[in-house]
C-alpha cells in the first residue's frame, strides 16, 4: 500500500489502494482526473457528496508524479485533525497548520513540507497568508514541489454566502503569486449569485466549474406548521426517531438551554451546544454526540460544520433557517451514511416576522439587506409550497426534478384553499385599524387582536378599542385560527404586511394595495390541524 513516492500511479490505483474504495462516485472521476491533469476547478457537490477524495487522490497521484506537496485551506480545525488522522492511518503523509500546534510541532511540519516528503498540508487561511508561509510556498515553488491549492468550504468567500470569512479574502493571492499552480475550489452550498461571486473573488474565470446532484434522496423533508412546537417536537423525537442520533436546531442560546434542559427532563438524552458554552463543555458534548449512540444535540448554527457523523438520522428545525442555503447545509448533516433519514421543521407567523426583523435591524447595507430578504422569501415559499419540497429545494439550486415521492407534500398532498378573498380581508381589517391610529400605514394591533375582530370575538380589548363596531368585524367568522394565521404569515412574508416594534403591530404596505383590489390570487395549504378535524368529523 505504501508505494515509494516517486512511483507514478492513476487515480483508481490510488482510489483502491489507498481508499479501499472501488469506483469514484458521481462526478469524482471527472473531476480528479481534470484536477490531477493540472486544471483549476469549482465543485459544487452536496455535503456527503465526497468532496474530499476530489483533492486528495489528485494530490497523491501528482505527489507521486513527484510533483510536491497540495496544500488544503480549511476553516476547520476539527476537520483538519480528522482527515489527516485518517490520511495518515491510509499511510499518506499528511500534516495541519494551525493555532492548536505548539511551536516545535509546527516546526517539525515545516521541516517535513520543505523536504517534500508531505503529501498534503491542511491550513487555516490565515496561516496560510503570513508571510512567513507564503515565503516557504515561494522556495517550494520554485523547487516545482507545489502541486496543488485545494481550497474548501470556498462558499466562505463570498459575503453571500452563509458563512463569510474576512480571512478567505486574501486567498485571491494564490492565484496572483503562484499561477502556474492549479486550484481547486470546493463547496457545499452555493446558488447562482454565491457561485459567480466565489469564481470572481478567487479568479476562477478559467476554471471548470462541476455542479454535483444536490438531492439527497434519502432525506425526507416535512415541514409542520408551528402549533405548540415541544408537543410536536416530542412526537417527532419521540414516535419516530426513539433511540437514534439527531439535531435540533434552536434560534438562540436561551432556547437552546431550554430545550436540552427540556427534552432531558422528558427522558431523551439531550446535550446543548452554542458558542456561549464553554470550550471544554462544548468540546465534550460533541465528542458524547459522535461516540455514543441516539444523542439528541440541541444547538444553534454554531455546530455542526465539519462534523461527519455518517447516521444522523433526523435533524429537527425549531426555528426557521435564515435561508434555503442554510436550511439545505444544516438537514444535509442528516443521512450521510445514505440511510433513510428524516429533516423536519416546524415553523410559524412568528418565525417570519423575527426574521424580517433580524434583517431590516442588521447593520448591513441596503443592497445586502434586499438580497437576505430575497432569501428569506424563498426559503417562506418552500414552507409554504403544496407541491413536492424537493423540487423546490433543486431549483433552488438550478436543478430540474420531478416529484420526489418521499417528503411530507408528496406523501401526503396537502388540501389547499384560495385564500384571495380572505387575504382582502385581513388587509381591509388593518386599514380599519389604520384608521384609527391615522391612514394607511402603521397600526397599534397585533396579530391576535385583528383575527379576534375578524373572527368576530368580542373580547375586552376588542371592546375597549370600538372594534366590534367595525365594518370589518366578524367577516372572517367561517375561517378557524389557524387559517387566519397562515393567510396573515403569507401576507408577511410576502412583504405585503409589515409587523413592528416590540409587539409586532401590524401595518399595510404600499404592495398591499394590489392584493386588496384582489389582484393578487393567494393559494394556501390547509392548516393540517383543521384538515384532520374535517376528515374526524367526516368520519363520524
Ligand atoms: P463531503 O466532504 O462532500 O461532505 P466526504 O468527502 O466527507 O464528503 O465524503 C463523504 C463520505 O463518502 C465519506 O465517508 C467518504 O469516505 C465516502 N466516499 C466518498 N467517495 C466515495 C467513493 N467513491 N466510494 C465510496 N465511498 C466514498
Ligand atoms: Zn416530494
Amino acid at each position: 500500500m505504501n508505494r515509494p513516492d516517486t512511483a507514478a500511479s492513476s487515480p483508481i490505483e490510488v482510489l483502491n489502494e489507498v481508499f479501499g474504495y472501488t469506483a469514484f462516485r458521481g462526478m469524482q472521476g471527472d473531476i480528479v482526473e481534470h484536477v490531477t491533469a493540472g486544471g483549476d476547478a469549482l465543485v459544487l457537490m452536496p455535503t456527503g457528496g465526497g468532496k474530499s477524495l476530489c483533492y486528495q487522490v489528485p494530490a497523491i497521484v501528482r505527489h507521486r508524479g513527484g510533483r510536491g506537496v497540495a496544500v488544503v485551506v480549511s476553516p476547520l480545525i476539527a476537520l483538519m485533525h480528522d482527515q489527516v488522522g485518517a490520511l495518515e492511518e491510509a499511510g499518506v503523509h499528511a500534516a495541519f497548520l494551525n493555532s492548536t500546534l505548539s511551536s516545535e510541532e509546527a516546526q517539525n511540519v515545516e521541516r517535513e513540507l520543505r523536504s517534500g516528503r508531505l503529501v498534503m498540508l491542511y491550513a487555516a487561511p490565515e496561516r496560510l497568508l503570513t508571510p512567513r508561509f507564503l515565503a516557504m510556498l515561494d522556495s517550494l515553488n520554485e523547487r516545482g514541489l507545489l502541486s496543488l491549492f485545494a481550497i474548501d468550504e470556498a462558499h466562505c468567500v463570498s459575503q453571500w454566502g452563509h458563512d463569510f470569512r474576512a480571512e478567505y479574502l486574501g486567498l485571491s493571492q494564490l492565484h496572483e503569486r503562484f499561477p502556474q499552480v492549479p486550484r481547486v475550489a470546493l463547496t457545499a452550498t452555493a446558488d447562482d449569485i454565491t457561485r459567480a461571486d466565489i469564481v470572481q473573488r478567487l479568479a476562477l474565470d478559467e476554471a471548470r466549474i462541476f455542479v454535483a446532484s444536490f438531492d439527497r434522496p434519502n432525506i425526507r423533508y416535512t415541514i409542520v406548521e408551528k402549533d405548540n412546537p415541544r408537543a410536536q417536537l416530542m412526537r417527532f423525537v419521540r414516535d419516530e426517531h426513539e433511540g437514534e442520533s439527531g439535531i435540533v436546531y434552536c434560534g438562540t442560546r436561551k432556547k437552546v438551554e431550554e430545550t436540552a434542559v427540556w427534552l432531558a427532563d422528558e427522558g431523551i438524552t439531550a446535550l446543548p451546544y452554542h458558542a456561549g458554552l464553554d470550550a471544554s463543555v462544548r468540546q465534550k458534548h460533541q465528542d458524547r454526540f459522535l461516540r455514543e449512540d441516539a444523542i439528541v444535540m440541541v444547538a444553534t448554527i454554531a455546530f455542526g460544520m465539519g462534523i461527519d457523523k455518517p447516521d444522523v438520522r433526523f435533524v429537527a428545525h425549531l426555528d426557521l433557517p435564515k435561508n434555503i442555503e442554510s436550511y439545505y447545509q444544516e438537514t444535509g448533516r442528516a443521512g450521510r451514511d445514505g440511510e433513510p433519514a428524516e429533516a423536519w421543521m416546524t415553523y410559524g407567523l412568528a418565525d417570519v416576522v423575527n426574521q424580517r426583523r433580524m434583517i431590516d435591524e442588521s447593520p448591513a447595507g441596503e443592497e445586502f439587506k434586499q438580497v437576505q430578504r430575497g432569501k428569506l422569501e424563498a426559503l417562506l415559499a418552500l414552507a409554504e409550497s403544496h407541491d413536492c419540497r424537493r423540487v423546490r429545494l433543486l431549483s433552488y439550486f438550478g436543478e430540474l426534478s420531478s416529484p420526489c415521492g418521499n417528503c411530507d407534500n408528496c406523501l401526503n398532498p396537502p388540501d389547499t384553499w384560495d385564500a384571495t378573498e380572505a387575504a382582502r380581508k385581513a388587509l381591509s381589517c388593518i386599514y380599519r385599524f389604520s384608521q384609527h391610529g391615522g391612514g394607511f400605514g402603521p397600526t397599534r394591533f397585533g396579530a391576535g387582536q385583528l383575527i379576534d375582530v375578524l373572527r368576530g370575538k368580542r373580547t375586552d380589548k376588542v371592546v375597549q378599542y370600538g372594534h366590534d363596531q367595525l365594518s370589518t368585524f366578524g367577516i372572517g367568522a367561517d375561517l378557524s385560527d389557524a387559517q387566519w394565521r397562515g393567510v396573515l404569515r403569507q401576507l408577511v412574508a410576502l412583504g405585503h404586511v409589515a409587523t413592528e416594534g416590540e409587539y409586532n403591530t401590524l401595518g399595510l404596505m404600499p404592495s398591499s394595495r394590489a392584493v386588496l383590489k384582489g389582484e393578487v390570487p393567494i393559494v394556501l395549504r390547509m392548516p393540517r390541524e383543521a384538515t384532520r378535524g374535517v376528515r374526524k368529523r367526516a368520519v363520524r
